[in-house]
């Protein structure tokens, strides 16, 4: 609920476009914001320049959320910014910011953006042939960098020792009335930046507000210049839909939208197919992230990838141990590759998940060998944790893995005789029968997965 605001209607400029809000009108305190982003406001004001909060740190303060970060807008330079801080550093070649740190906390600031289209954007401006602006450097005042930013709810400008709040776009209302409302030609602000439409999806699901239609129904004609986005770019945010633990509603979103097609192609297909397991196990970790993530524990994306994957390559590994009779091990790998490569072309992976990520793949097929030494080695394997988890996933989705995942969980907990019993509870693998392979019930049904015997 939006409990800060007592007042908001009050027009004061000349068109009376923008509101000012004074203090006795709202219950914002310069004490909600952090020391460095005060400081940051502060330190530009006395360099003689202005400087306001803005963006997600004003936002969250309305709605009483704890703001994840906070932005500083100001009219100086980034060169200007940077002479100002010691603990400065410019970032970015299409937006310039400029990072000032203090301790572990990063206060962004930006320099007032204006439009392009009145010519003056020199070298500093620069877009495809699709419209898509590579570069916005074009500087402005105050209010063309309110018009410039994504929401009118984003878009909210607070200086924290004068105490008012400029909204240049209705962003008030809007706030109140929990809408997300694209600012400007909807057409024109996705087709110049279509990630906007995976930033509508992540503050809809983050805030619980409702799109306005025009906000909304823009996005279904823009799916495809996601297409465009450097696969570098779509990563991070495909880490900011997914780990904002409002990942089910999001990734709902998503499909709704035709956007998943663009952030994972193979496993859009998969669900697609209207097979349920891959519905239940995709949907399953999202649900697993966001619950993590609330009770405050780590989630990896490693492990968020794994998930997203997993469809594409159950479904490529199966086709091959099925059609070209590959062992589990083989049909692995070479799945593996194929779907990896499908998947940078949309979005990056750095190698520093992409490793983690085959590894909880290939030790699916290892926890399955436990005979021996096996089940000792594995837990000491630093991806068994991750690996383990992914196993429960996947039998909460419904794969028949014979109590694979309670023989791991027992095993686990129990003391030194208690593993032996387990370990001995095993068939010897060198007298084990081979298993008849039960008639799959259905295409689609969860029994039919090659049931991963690790020992091919
Ligand atoms: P979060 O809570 O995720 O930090 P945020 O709204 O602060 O949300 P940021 O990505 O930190 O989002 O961006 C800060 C502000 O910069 C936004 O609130 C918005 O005003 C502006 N902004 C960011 N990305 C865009 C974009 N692609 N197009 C226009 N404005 C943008
Ligand atoms: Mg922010």
């Amino acid at each position: 609920m939006l409990k800060r605001l007592y007042n908001i209607f009050k027009p004061t400029d000349d068109n009376g476009v923008f509101q000012v809000v004074a203090e006795d009108q709202h219950q914002l305190s310069k004490f909600d914001v952090s020391r460095a982003a005060r400081k940051v406001i502060d330190q530009l004001k006395k360099a003689g320049y202005s400087a306001y909060l803005v963006g997600g740190g004003v936002r969250d303060l309305l709605l009483d959320n704890d703001p994840k970060d906070f932005d500083v807008a100001t009219d100086a330079t980034p060169e200007q910014i940077k002479a100002v801080f010691s603990n400065a550093r410019i970032i970015g070649k299409r937006f310039r910011i400029v990072h000032v740190r203090f301790g572990r906390e990063i206060i962004e600031v930006t320099t007032f953006r204006g439009t392009h289209s009145d010519g003056a954007g020199g070298n500093e401006s620069a877009q495809t042939d699709k419209g898509i602006l590579t570069r916005d450097n074009v500087y402005g005042d105050i209010k063309s960098d309110a018009l410039r930013r994504d929401f009118t709810v984003n878009a909210l400008y607070y200086e924290p020792n004068d105490s008012a709040i400029l909204d240049y776009t209705n962003g008030l209302a809007d706030l109140q009335n929990r809408q997300l409302r694209l600012i400007g030609d909807p057409d024109a602000r996705y087709k110049e930046d279509p990630v906007r439409m995976l930033r509508a999806v992540r503050f809809a699901a983050k805030l619980g507000f409702t799109m306005t239609p025009e906000t909304e129904v823009a996005i279904y004609k823009h799916v495809d210049y996601l297409g465009e986005i450097p696969a570098a770019r779509l990563f991070e945010e495909v880490l900011k839909l997914f780990m904002s633990g409002y990942a089910t509603a999001a990734l709902n979103q998503l499909k709704e939208f035709g956007l998943l097609a663009y952030l994972f192609p193979g496993t859009n297909a998969a669900l697609d197919s209207g097979n349920s397991y891959y519905q239940k196990l995709v949907f399953a970790s999202a649900t697993n992230t966001d619950k993590r993530l609330r009770g405050g524990k780590r989630v990896t994306p490693a492990f968020i990838y794994a998930a997203m994957l997993w469809p594409p390559l159950h479904q490529a590994m199966k086709d091959l141990v099925d059609s070209q009779k590959m062992s589990h091990h083989d049909a692995l790998q070479l799945a593996a590759q194929g779907v990896v490569s499908q998947q940078l072309a949309h979005t990056s992976i750095p190698k520093r998940f992409l490793i983690p990520m085959r590894e909880i793949w290939s030790l699916q097929l290892r926890l399955t060998r436990r005979e021996g030494k096996r089940a000792y080695q594995l837990v000491e394997n630093p991806r068994f944790r991750a690996a383990y988890d992914f196993l429960l996933l996947r039998e909460e989705a419904g794969e028949r893995l014979d109590g694979l995942g309670l023989w791991w969980t027992q095993f686990q907990s129990a003391d030194q005789a208690g593993k032996e019993a387990l370990i001995k509870s095993l068939a010897p693998s060198g007298n084990r029968k081979p298993r008849r392979r039960r008639k799959p019930k259905s295409a689609a049904s969860a029994s039919d997965t090659p049931a991963p015997d690790g020992k091919s």
